[in-house]
């Protein structure tokens, strides 16, 4: 088994003098205590036996209502109740998923970098990961297809491949058009199941929205990971898969054996905060326009403090953005040096399964305020000083 680094330093992070753009946090404090309120008093005033109450495995009708009501705003039109799973939290559908499918050995083909949560699941399961490298369109096609092609050769068939295509954690690029076209294509010609995670298509701060792989698919090969973590609140952990019938029976199986139902009462919370009409677009839009001032401000002070051989995406949505050193730099080592000025982020090497990533960093912008995006960069900037003449 192998920890995230990432879960790993939230405990260091909790102390209140570290400026921490390490988690992947989106700030709750946005939320407003009023409307948690009301929201609670409703539910209370309906459902408070069902609320307290077991729930069927793949979830309450009424969260799997909303669910649909969300996944066609995040483009994809039409989904059938019938075909989703209510999880605790986005995070358990890539436990089912390899629950499910990977036996030990089994590839599983991922990006690289890759979400450093989804490490401790792959490990789990001792999945034998693949990583293919992306640039600023996300991942290289053309790898993935020269990837396959020499499994193939080997006797091997990857199990699935784990995508996040909008606003990648942590590689903050989106995957173009085409791609996600080809991406689909290959998948239907090989009968490849992708594993498409989408927690961030909602938070969007400029273009235009593109199309989900599970729309370009229509379902067939394409298991979809939708979560109210980053538009509503973590502390719900609440998520969903929306699966080919034969794997989401298997991952409702998985479920029972892990928690026999997501929260009933977080279900019900969710599903009265979505159906106030206008209510959570209206704070969706205040999220989009505040995280968009912040990754403008980390923009600028990566400009003013970080030396000029580094480079970092400009995510157009999203909480992250991923940030590479000169070579010779060790993030890992970095980090502890950053912790004594009490400033932290996540290092590189937490998002690769084969040891690469060791002079990279993933930078949150969407928890800390913009005098400390402001301060936590210069202070990083400062100890990378210590090691880099700029
Ligand atoms: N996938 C990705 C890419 C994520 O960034 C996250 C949260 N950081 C998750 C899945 C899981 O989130 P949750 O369990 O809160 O839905």
């Amino acid at each position: 088994m192998t920890s995230s680094a990432m879960r790993d330093l939230m405990a260091i992070t909790e102390r209140p003098e570290v400026i921490s753009l390490a988690g992947g946090l989106p700030d709750t404090s946005t939320f407003p205590p009023e409307l948690f309120a009301k929201v609670t008093a409703q539910m209370a005033a309906k459902v408070t036996a069902k609320a307290l109450q077991y729930a069927p495995t793949e979830g309450m009708a009424a969260t799997k209502d909303v669910i649909a009501e969300v996944m066609a705003a995040e483009g994809t039109e039409g989904i059938d109740p019938d075909d989703v799973l209510v999880t605790t939290g986005g995070q358990q559908v890539i436990d089912l998923v390899c629950k499910t499918l990977v036996d030990p050995g089994d590839i599983v083909i991922a990006e690289a970098p890759t979400y450093p949560g989804a490490v401790p699941s792959f490990s789990a399961y001792q999945a034998d990961v693949v990583q293919i490298d992306m640039d600023e369109d996300g991942m290289k096609i053309d790898l993935l297809e020269e990837t396959l092609d020499r499994l193939e050769a080997e006797g091997r068939r990857p199990k699935f491949i784990y995508t996040i295509p909008n606003f990648h954690n942590p590689g903050g690029v989106t995957m173009s058009l085409p791609r996600r076209q080809r991406l689909v294509s290959i998948a239907r010609e090989r009968e490849l199941l992708v594993l498409e995670d989408n927690p961030y298509g909602l938070l969007r701060y400029e273009g235009e929205a593109l199309p989900t792989l599970r729309s370009l698919d229509g379902g067939d090969f394409v298991i979809y990971l939708g979560t109210f973590s980053k538009i509503l609140a973590p502390g719900l952990r609440i998520g969903w898969a929306v699966a080919p019938r034969p794997v989401l029976q298997k991952m409702n199986v998985g479920k029972q054996g892990a928690d026999l139902n997501s929260s009933s009462m977080t279900q019900l919370f969710a599903a009265e905060y979505f159906s106030i009409p206008g209510q959570w677009r209206a704070y969706l839009d205040s999220l989009c326009e505040l995280y968009r001032g912040r990754r403008d401000v980390m923009l600028e002070a990566l400009a003013e403090h970080f030396p000029p051989e580094a480079t970092w995406s400009t995510p157009h949505g999203g909480l992250f953005l991923w940030v590479t050193l000169p070579d010779y730099i060790d993030t890992t080592d970095l980090l502890a040096r950053a912790l004594q000025e009490n400033v932290a982020f996540v290092p590189g090497r937490a998002a690769f399964l084969d040891g690469r990533g060791g002079s990279s960093m993933r930078l949150n912008f969407s928890m800390v305020g913009d005098a400390d995006i402001r301060e936590g960069v210069r202070r990083i900037g400062e100890v990378i000083r210590e090691q880099v003449d700029f």
